[in-house]
């Protein structure tokens, strides 16, 4: 009877401090680039919790520091460290992404999560700021990508998770350079997925909805509003929400899950 009652309560507790104390990713060797705040550093917190090392990538010293500060202070024995390469210059996240591989000997996992949103109207447009959302959310990605997937060719294996978003299935209604980068991760992904399997390296993407990071509370109060009122499950996401999806298919959960595109956006695309 009471091993009943035990048994009840750790099924009916399979939350996700649950999933965290089964170590999903133990012994893992994890890169997440943009993982100094948001949806990134909730990756972080979340591969760490599960017994991964992780080196994430921020665009300041400061805000590296803060990061990592701050995930000390909240489990000193975590494995985690920080860079700031220039992530729009191909030598230097080539030379960081190398770097990572000397000190910890692999890259299991490589979390493509930096990305700039805007909601400029086409005819505000400046050439300048396409190429900048470009540059970051797509030439990045491949930026990053090409010397990581060189090592899991390697070592036998690995998993790359990009960051799309909901708006790269149906669009948005201004800033069209946003949209567009994330359709172009979506075909990064499910192209390299094709190309990489036989590498044993899996590539599949999130695509978050309305999330509740900085991201968002940049955009303009009006703006948020109509796309909240436009989620069926009735709110924004939460960056802990989206980053267990992060963590679902950095895992042996998902050994057979890649080109996928896993929403996580409370049906608002839909
Ligand atoms: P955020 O602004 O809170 O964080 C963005 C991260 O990217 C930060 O860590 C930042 O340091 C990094 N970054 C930005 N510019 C950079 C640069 N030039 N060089 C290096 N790093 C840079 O945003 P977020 O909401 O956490 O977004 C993370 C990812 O999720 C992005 O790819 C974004 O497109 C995507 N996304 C977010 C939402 C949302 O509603 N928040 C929805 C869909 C997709």
């Amino acid at each position: 009877m009471i091993l009943c009652y035990t048994i009840n309560v750790a099924v009916a507790g399979s939350d996700r401090a649950g999933k965290e104390g089964r170590f999903m990713l133990k012994g893992k060797v994890a890169v997440v680039t943009g993982g100094t705040r948001g949806i990134g550093f909730e990756v972080v917190r979340k591969y760490l919790a599960n017994g991964a090392k992780v080196v994430l990538f921020g665009s300041r010293q400061e805000s590296v520091d803060k990061a990592l500060k701050q995930l000390k202070e909240e489990n000193a024995e975590w494995e985690v460290e920080g860079k700031f390469p220039k992530l729009t210059d191909a030598a230097e996240v080539e030379k960081a992404i190398l770097e990572v591989k000397d000190k910890f000997g692999k890259i299991d996992i490589l979390v493509n999560n930096a990305g700039i949103s805007q909601s400029t109207p086409l005819y505000d447009y400046k050439a300048e700021e396409f190429d900048k959302v470009i540059d970051l959310n797509v030439k990045a990605v491949f930026y990053a990508i090409l010397p990581a997937a060189k090592i899991m060719k390697e070592q036998g294996g690995g998993c790359i998770i990009n960051t799309s978003s909901m708006v790269s299935i149906s669009g948005q209604p201004a800033g069209v350079g946003y949209p567009a980068s994330k359709f172009a991760v979506n075909g990064l992904t499910i192209s390299l997925a094709r190309e990489l399997g036989r590498d044993n390296i899996r590539v599949n993407a999130v695509a978050p909805g309305v999330t509740k990071t900085d991201m968002v509370a940049a955009l303009p109060e009006q703006v948020v509003q109509r796309i909240s009122a436009g989620i069926p499950i009735g709110r924004p996401g939460e960056p802990e929400e989206v980053a267990d999806a992060f963590l679902y298919l950095a895992s042996d959960m998902a050994s057979y899950v890649t080109g996928e595109i896993l929403s996580v956006d409370g049906a608002s695309k839909a």
